[in-house]
């Protein structure tokens, strides 16, 4: 079986954590018997600058002929003056995501154990490890509701849902959950807009498909204050376009290093797979990024896209052994010694290796 993937290592730190997923993604073929085609692609401002736009039609063809994108990060401060269309940002990413029709993202958010003090949150919240995943609906809501206007006077956008979006993005939810701890927390603001008493009803409509999945719904005001108090009580939350990106990174921020997070966007066909951060300008082309959250998102690739459950299990076990070993980037070093960026991956390979 051979998996066709387009590897877009983009901008800034891309390509250095991208070739550490690469080394661990030759490790597991081998172990794991199965095989990937890999073909290179241009995106971002290093794309910009070969081929005069962030997202060419060659990255394109490629994507649309792959099974599933892995991404580094695009961006960084050379590009950011040029006019909107170009930027890595819109004419990268989010054509890119456009290109794909991608309607779910889906962020883990784990506060390892070893790890416990990269987070701002106190020791007594933190009496076990953190770990949930947030499931964003990508593609409707208010960020893309029409009318949208502006005017001297006046802004206004419109926050819809229709029933087929809500059931799209809440069974990814569910089955997700199926496969975790078979919780959902599903949050919405059901108590002031129309929107959310839709999306209620329709989320408690698809939970009857899952009687194993425990639901409940928090208002959003609440769940931000909640994954402060006690994010040890979440296993997947559910939510909308709008809530999801402020409480995914507010989760984000809670974990201590976006070093560390992976994150997937599924299309209908074709899902793509990418850290969390960014192209971190500052510590790019040091060999010192932290290439934990690219591994960790192949190993969602592995699971996700080609059912390759055990090579992604492995992945994430490696990642735990090397945290557990003291092996850490500067990011997640709190001072202490550091390791590279290629060591990291060298640790984390041995330990597949060794397993
Ligand atoms: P960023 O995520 O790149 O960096 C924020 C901080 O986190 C920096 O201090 C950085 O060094 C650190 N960091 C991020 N990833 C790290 C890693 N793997 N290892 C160690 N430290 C890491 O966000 P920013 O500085 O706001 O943006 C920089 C550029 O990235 C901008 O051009 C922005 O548009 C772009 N960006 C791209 C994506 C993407 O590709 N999906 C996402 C967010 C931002």
């Amino acid at each position: 079986m051979a998996y066709n993937i387009a590897v877009l290592p983009g901008d800034g730190i891309g390509p250095e954590v991208m070739a550490q997923a690469l080394k661990v993604l030759k490790v597991v073929e081998e172990k794991f018997n199965f095989k990937c085609n890999l073909t290179e692609g241009l995106i971002g401002g290093i794309a910009y600058d070969a081929a005069g736009h962030p997202l060419p039609e060659e990255t394109k063809e490629l994507c649309l002929k792959s099974d599933a994108i892995f991404l580094g990060s695009i961006g960084g401060p050379k590009w950011d003056n040029l006019p909107p269309e170009l930027t890595p940002e819109l004419g990268g990413l989010l054509a890119i995501r456009k290109l794909l029709k991608l309607y779910a993202n889906i962020r883990p958010a784990v506060i390892y154990e070893e790890l416990k003090e990269m987070s701002p949150l106190s020791a007594r919240v933190l009496n076990k490890k953190v770990d949930f995943v947030t499931v964003r609906e990508l593609a409707h809501g208010v960020y893309f509701g029409q009318p949208k206007g502006l005017t001297e006077d006046e802004g206004f956008d419109t926050m819809i849902y229709r029933r087929e979006n809500v059931e799209q993005i809440a069974k990814a939810a569910f089955d997700l959950a199926m496969k975790r701890d078979k919780r959902v927390t599903s949050v919405d603001k059901a108590n002031v807009l129309s929107s959310s008493k839709l999306w209620r009803k329709v989320v408690e409509e698809v939970a009857k498909d899952y009687p194993e999945v425990t639901l409940n719904h928090q208002y959003v005001d609440n769940a931000a204050m909640q994954l402060m108090l006690n994010p040890l009580q979440y296993d997947v939350i559910l939510t909308t376009n709008l809530f999801g990106d402020i409480l995914s990174d507010e989760s984000a921020a809670i974990c201590g290093s976006l070093g560390m997070l992976p994150s997937a966007s599924y299309g209908e066909k074709i899902s793509l797979y990418e850290p969390s951060g960014g192209s971190a300008p500052d510590i790019a082309g040091k060999d010192i990024a932290n290439p934990i959250a690219q591994i960790l998102s192949l190993a969602m690739m592995l699971e996700s896209s080609f059912s390759e459950d055990e090579a992604a299990q492995e992945i994430r076990n490696a990642v735990d052994k090397a945290v557990k070993s003291g092996k850490r980037t500067g990011d997640i070093a709190c001072g202490g010694p550091s390791i590279k960026c290629s060591e990291m991956g060298d640790v984390i390979c041995n330990f597949i290796k060794e397993a």
